[in-house]
C-alpha cells in the first residue's frame, strides 16, 4: 500500500505539497521538485517560510495558516494571482522567469499525529491559453457573420455590403433606391420598467414584423444596433418606400406588445424615417443613411409613431 501510495504520488500530474502543524514541509512530489527545480531533499523539514522566503505572508501561506490553525480550506482567486510557487512549465521559461499559471487548493488535513495541510496545485496555463483563443475566435467568428445574434435577421455588416451592391445597381441602371430608418419609441422606458429581458424578446417580435411586410428577393431588414433597424428597398420610388414604411409601422403596433410608459400610445411604436434617390455618380450611400436619419428625426420630433419623408431637391 505505502509503495502504491509513493508511485501515485509520484505520477500525478499534479503539485502536492505537505505541512505539518510547525509549517514543516513533509511532502513535496516529484512534479513540484520538476517544476520548482528543487529537490525535496533540499526542502523536506524546512519550514514554509525557510523553503519559500518570497511567499512569506502572501495570500498561500495566509490560507496555510488558516487551515492549520482554524481548519479552513481555500481556493486562491487565481485572478489576484496567477502563479503564487516558483514554478516553470519547462526550462526556457525558467531561464525567463516566466511562471506557470497555477490554481491553488489549501485544505486541511487530519493525519496522526496532528493537523497537516495539504496544498494541491494545478498548471493552468493551458486552460488559459485555451480559454483566450476560444474568446477570440467567438469575436472573430461573429465579426464574419451576417446574421444579427438576437433577432436572426441581417445584421449591420450585411445590411452595409447588401446597400453598396444595390446603390452600385441603382447606378448602373439609373432607378431609384429607398432607404428607411427605423427607432423603437420610448424603448428605455420599455427596458427601465419591463426588464432588459423583454426588451429583447420586444425587439424579435418587432424584427419579425418588419419582415413580415417585406416580399421582394432584393429588398432587406436589418438590425441597424440596438433598437435601430433599417430597409433596404431596391428599385422603389418615393411613394412606394411610403407604403412600406407604413405598413411596417402598422405591423409593428398590430403586434400590440403592452408598453404602459410610452407617452405615445399605450402598445409599442415604432418611428420610421424615409428617403429615396436616384444616385448619381458621385453620390455615396452615406447620404442615403443620413437623409433617412434626418427624416427619422423628423418623425420623433412630430410625436412618433408615424412616418417622416426626407425632402430635399437634390434628393428627389
Ligand atoms: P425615443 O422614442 O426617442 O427613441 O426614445 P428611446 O427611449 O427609445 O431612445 P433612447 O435612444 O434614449 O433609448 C434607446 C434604448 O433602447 C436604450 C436601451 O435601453 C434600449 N436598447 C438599445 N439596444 C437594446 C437591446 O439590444 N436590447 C434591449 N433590451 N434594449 C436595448
Ligand atoms: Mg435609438
Ligand atoms: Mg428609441
Amino acid at each position: 500500500m505505502q509503495s502504491l501510495l509513493e508511485g501515485v504520488l509520484k505520477a500525478v500530474r499534479t503539485g502536492i505539497i505537505v505541512l505539518d502543524a510547525e509549517e514543516r514541509i513533509v511532502l513535496w512530489n516529484e512534479w513540484v521538485e520538476q517544476h520548482s527545480r528543487l529537490p525535496s531533499q533540499l526542502v523536506l523539514g524546512k519550514t514554509f517560510s525557510e523553503a519559500l522566503p518570497d511567499m512569506v505572508r502572501g495570500r498561500t501561506h495566509v490560507a496555510i495558516e488558516a487551515a492549520l490553525r482554524n481548519n479552513l480550506a481555500s481556493l486562491l482567486s487565481q485572478t489576484l494571482n496567477k502563479a503564487p510557487f516558483p514554478l516553470f512549465a519547462n526550462p526556457a521559461d525558467a531561464a525567463s522567469g516566466a511562471r506557470m499559471q497555477q490554481a491553488v487548493h489549501v485544505m486541511p488535513l487530519q493525519v496522526p499525529p496532528g493537523r497537516h495541510c495539504l496544498v494541491q496545485i494545478t498548471d493552468v496555463s493551458t486552460a488559459v491559453a485555451r480559454e483566450r483563443k476560444l474568446r477570440e475566435m467567438a469575436v472573430e467568428l461573429e465579426s464574419q457573420t451576417l446574421v444579427d445574434g438576437l433577432t436572426g435577421i441581417a445584421n449591420r455588416r450585411r445590411f452595409d455590403l447588401h446597400l453598396e451592391d444595390e446603390f452600385r445597381r441603382a447606378k448602373r441602371n439609373v432607378a431609384p433606391i429607398s432607404l428607411l430608418m427605423i427607432d423603437v419609441d420610448s424603448f428605455k422606458d420599455y427596458n427601465d420598467n419591463y426588464g432588459h429581458q423583454r426588451g429583447d424578446d420586444c425587439l424579435v417580435q418587432i424584427a419579425g414584423a418588419l419582415t413580415r411586410v417585406l416580399n421582394r428577393a432584393r429588398d432587406l431588414v436589418a438590425r441597424y444596433g440596438g433598437e435601430e433597424f433599417t430597409v433596404v428597398l431596391p428599385d422603389t420610388d418615393k411613394d412606394g418606400a411610403l407604403q412600406v414604411a407604413e405598413a411596417m409601422r402598422a405591423e409593428v403596433e398590430a403586434l400590440a406588445v403592452e408598453h404602459a410608459f410610452s407617452g405615445v400610445s399605450r402598445h409599442v411604436t415604432i418611428s420610421l424615417g424615409v428617403s429615396t434617390l436616384v444616385p448619381e455618380l458621385s453620390t455615396t450611400t452615406g447620404s442615403l443613411i443620413h437623409a433617412a436619419d434626418r427624416a427619422l428625426y423628423q418623425a420623433k420630433r412630430a410625436g412618433r409613431n408615424r412616418v417622416a419623408v426626407y425632402l430635399d431637391s437634390k434628393l428627389s
